[in-house]
């Protein structure tokens, strides 16, 4: 098994992949809240596991992948985005919950992710976050007031280190809050809500032996991960933004709950930007990840095949900032298709009897890429030496021998499409055909319904069409779309 070494936020070092169990892994990533469309920001992070995932899975491991659905709570200690959500959208909170997560998973089906092996979400496991908040107050970590309950993060301090993952000082932290405003029942702001009593207007609520209500954000991914993957796991991951207080808060829960730490490697990954800011829904600073496929934004000069977003995500490290931009893309475009070029002429090479190229060490620098933190922007630039090596060949300008040239096209291929998740664009090209045959057939049944006067038939298929982001246009030479 090849060596890998990983940045653990935990350390701040790089360090020698040691799984827990010789040939598995247990790795927990935190998943969206489905109070809306995830953006291409979210995507981003989800990708960045999504590659290490297949990576694991490329390496024979065997890989148990928890990625969680947050359809309870909230995102502040004030708000809570799914009654907010139904306020303004009239739906029940598990409608909404539903209408995103059908959406979330259409995106990664278009993005050509890899389903995890569990996907659990927060409302399936009341039970076990109650038992978990029971865990906590027994042993002396909580407290309740009016029907809600705390972590008192001051007594955790005490003898364990409420900052150990963001590095944060809690005696700094507590200089700069302001004090409580009276509002609160808590005992000091830094102390989060593991169960919050329900007002009447809230819709989603469940019975505790505290009062009616829901259980706080950072519960449910203590509760999940562990139950899935042991009291103590391999990997965790998300995005840098849930370091503090997220997952600081996570390993304090466990911590408390089990009497040991979690996580053996924490994995953060960085933004992708927009305009230079973080891509955020709350800030309006985002795109949706359907509109790369549609072409449909202002920051678009054309649609792109979601296989070149993935291109150019994974040209960045994961750990890196990444700005979203139109040359961006194009050029990712160019790269991408050159790669594909490459690969669907690996088949036809001329084979000789010895090498002119050494194919042994550029598989070897390929592994070293990814055994170095996946370095997926280093890989690629050895995947483009393969594609140099095909196109010598090619030109009769380099040889190569038929094991070699296995080898060249196993690796070619298996880190392109295995590993790196890319489609070939030919292979898109053949979807976008046969989608363009498809809506042309609706065009024709929706001329036949109006000739029948079945007004409601057509405008149903104009209004699903534009729902899936195909809009029709009548002119005078018919019906066109885009
Ligand atoms: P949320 O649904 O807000 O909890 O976000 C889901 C995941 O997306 C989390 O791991 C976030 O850290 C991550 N995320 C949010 N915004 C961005 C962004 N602009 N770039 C990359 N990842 C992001
Ligand atoms: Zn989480």
């Amino acid at each position: 098994m090849q060596e890998i070494k990983i940045y653990n936020t935990l350390t701040g070092k790089k360090e020698i992949f040691k799984p827990i169990t010789k040939g598995f892994i247990g790795m927990y990533v935190c998943g969206p809240t489905v109070y809306s469309n995830v953006h291409l920001g979210n995507v981003r992070t989800f990708m960045s596991f999504d590659m290490i995932y297949r990576y694991f899975l490329h390496l024979g491991y065997k890989v148990r992948y928890v990625r969680n659905i947050t359809d309870a709570g909230h995102l502040t200690e004030e708000e809570d985005v799914f009654l907010a959500k139904s306020k303004v959208e009239k739906l029940e909170p598990m409608e909404i919950v539903q209408k995103y997560t059908v959406d979330f998973h259409e995106v990664l089906r278009q993005y050509n992710f890899l389903s995890p092996s569990i996907e659990p979400t927060a409302t399936g496991h009341i039970v076990e976050q109650i038992e978990a908040i029971q865990t906590i107050i027994e042993n002396g970590m909580a407290y309740v007031v009016n029907g809600s309950v705390y972590f008192d993060v001051l007594k955790y301090n005490e003898k364990e280190n409420y900052g150990i993952l963001s590095k944060r000082i809690i005696e700094d932290a507590i200089e700069n809050t302001r004090a409580l405003d009276g509002q609160s029942d808590k005992k000091n702001p830094q102390d989060f809500a593991l169960w919050k009593r329900a007002d009447p207007e809230h819709i989603q609520r469940w019975n505790s032996p505290w009062s009616d209500g829901f259980p706080g954000w950072h519960l449910e991914c203590t509760v999940m991960s562990t139950k899935y993957l042991g009291e103590q796991f391999d990997i965790h991951g998300g995005g840098m933004d849930l370091k503090f207080p997220h997952h600081e808060c996570e390993i304090a829960q466990a911590q408390v709950c089990n009497h040991k730490a979690p996580v053996n490697y924490w994995m953060h990954t960085n933004m992708l930007n927009l305009n230079g800011k973080k891509m955020s829904k709350s800030t309006g600073n985002y795109v949706n990840p359907s509109d790369i496929y549609t072409g449909d934004n202002a920051i678009l000069s054309k649609a792109f095949v979601p296989s070149v977003v993935r291109f150019s995500m994974l040209q960045a490290h994961y750990s890196s900032v990444l700005d979203l931009t139109n040359d961006a893309l194009l050029s990712a475009e160019k790269g991408h298709n050159r790669l594909m070029e490459a690969l669907n002429n690996l088949s036809n090479l001329e084979v000789n009897n010895s090498s002119s190229i050494d194919v042994a060490s550029w598989k070897q620098k390929c592994y070293n890429a990814m055994n170095d933190d996946f370095n997926t922007p280093i890989l690629i630039a050895h995947l483009f030496e393969g594609v140099k090596f095909i196109n010598l060949i090619k030109e009769g300008k380099e040889t190569i021998s038929q094991s070699d040239y296995e080898v060249l096209k196993t690796v070619m291929n298996e880190f392109t499409f295995d590993v790196l998740g890319l489609l070939n664009i030919s292979e898109n090209n053949n979807n976008n055909d046969k989608l363009a045959g498809v809506v042309e057939m609706l065009i024709e049944m929706r001329k036949q319904a109006k000739e029948n006067k079945n007004y409601a038939l057509s405008d149903e298929i104009r209004d699903k069409l534009l729902e899936k982001g195909i809009q029709l246009k009548d002119g005078r030479d018919g019906t066109t779309f885009s």
